[in-house]
């Protein structure tokens, strides 16, 4: 699984990137931005090819970091913070401890000391059938993903059925993060819930030669947040389902809120409102069976779809329970 070859570059400023990507792009070359690479690599390695220059936004500066912002008490976190300093910043700890205990359930140790917070939101899809060895896709046969003209998991699906894998996107999107991208000649904002499109190739609103920035969380009365992980071992592997439940009790307004990830192409959200249920019991109920009924698993994981399904309800009411202080 060797890598074709590529030119690699360390650009140290964003001026100097978009110069550079605007150069490649009058080449008629590809490229491809990478964080820590722990994503991008395996997937490159795997696929057998390279795109002509691969970028490393490592060395551009202010891109890492956690800075509060006290006029609209707001936490920026650099989109190339390392998930291994998330897991330690002591703002992150003391103001959205859910981020860093999200971030520590992520891969490995070795992993995290490498991989970053923006590669983990633009983490690409997984499949049972794309994520293997060309050899073994050669031999398996094309899917949507790899050029072929059909899906392998769903025969009759115009998209890719790809998972969605990013264990810190449903706590971000809980947490009503907003993303800061930026173009050449473009700077513009988004709410991470509104970035995801459910296609495992198009994954999300990302444009080519743009370049996440910043992740913006606000911190005015956010939700109390819980995040589990269904997952073969406790470490390294995937999500097999990731389950996000946020809980905000303000008096009139007070809302369940369920994110999923880890079957389906995008984050699965639903909310619940409190107003519109008899009492806390019958709105948590209603939630977990959402929970379960929403999700679209498909047989491509060790864990058989029912019993994911089953996780599902069972995770967010367990879950939605202990926020809520209703046992
Ligand atoms: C063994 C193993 C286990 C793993 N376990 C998990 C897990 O449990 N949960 C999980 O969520 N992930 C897991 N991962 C995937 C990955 O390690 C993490 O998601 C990681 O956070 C990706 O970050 P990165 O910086 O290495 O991304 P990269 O590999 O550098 O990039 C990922 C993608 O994001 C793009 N990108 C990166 N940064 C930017 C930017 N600033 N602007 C625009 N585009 C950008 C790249 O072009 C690429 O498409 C695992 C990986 C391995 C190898």
């Amino acid at each position: 699984m060797l890598l074709s070859s590529f030119d690699y570059h360390r650009p140290t400023s964003l001026d100097e990137l978009f110069d550079l990507i605007g150069l490649i792009k009058s080449q008629n070359e590809s490229f491809s931005l990478y964080g820590g690479g722990t994503d991008l690599i395996a997937n490159l390695k795997l696929s057998g090819e390279s795109p002509d220059n691969l970028i490393s936004c490592s060395r551009i500066e202010g891109l890492a970091g956690v800075r509060h912002d006290p006029n609209n008490n707001s936490l920026f976190i650099g989109a190339m913070t390392r998930l291994a300093d998330l897991c330690e910043d002591r703002q992150v700890i003391k103001k959205c401890p859910v981020i860093a205990l999200t971030a520590k359930k992520i891969a490995s140790p070795q992993i995290r000391f490498l991989a970053t917070l923006g590669g983990n939101l633009l983490v690409n899809t997984r499949c049972v059938y794309f994520n293997q060895t060309e050899l073994k896709r050669d031999s398996l046969g094309s899917c949507l993903k790899t050029g072929g003209g059909s899906c392998r998991l769903v025969k009759s699906a115009d998209t890719c059925k790809a998972r969605f894998v990013s264990d810190l996107a449903p706590v971000l999107i809980l947490l009503g993060a907003k993303l800061h991208l930026k173009s050449a000649d473009e700077e513009r904002t988004l709410m991470l819930e509104e970035f995801y499109r459910p296609d495992g190739i198009q994954k999300n609103h990302l444009t080519l030669g743009e370049i996440l920035s910043f992740i913006e969380i606000p911190l005015d009365q956010p939700p109390k947040i819980l995040y589990e992980k269904l997952r073969v071992r406790d470490a390294v592997d995937f999500a097999s389902l990731g389950v996000g439940v946020g809980w905000n009790g303000k008096k009139m307004s007070a809302a369940l809120e369920t994110i999923l990830i880890g079957t389906d192409p995008a984050p699965v959200v639903a909310r619940f409102y409190l107003k519109d249920f008899k009492d806390i019991k019958e709105m948590i109920e209603h939630a977990s069976n959402q929970a379960s009924a929403l999700l679209s698993p498909l047989k491509q994981d060790f864990f058989p779809v029912g019993y994911r399904k089953k996780m599902a309800r069972q995770l967010v009411e367990k879950m939605a329970r202990e926020l809520t202080g209703k046992p």
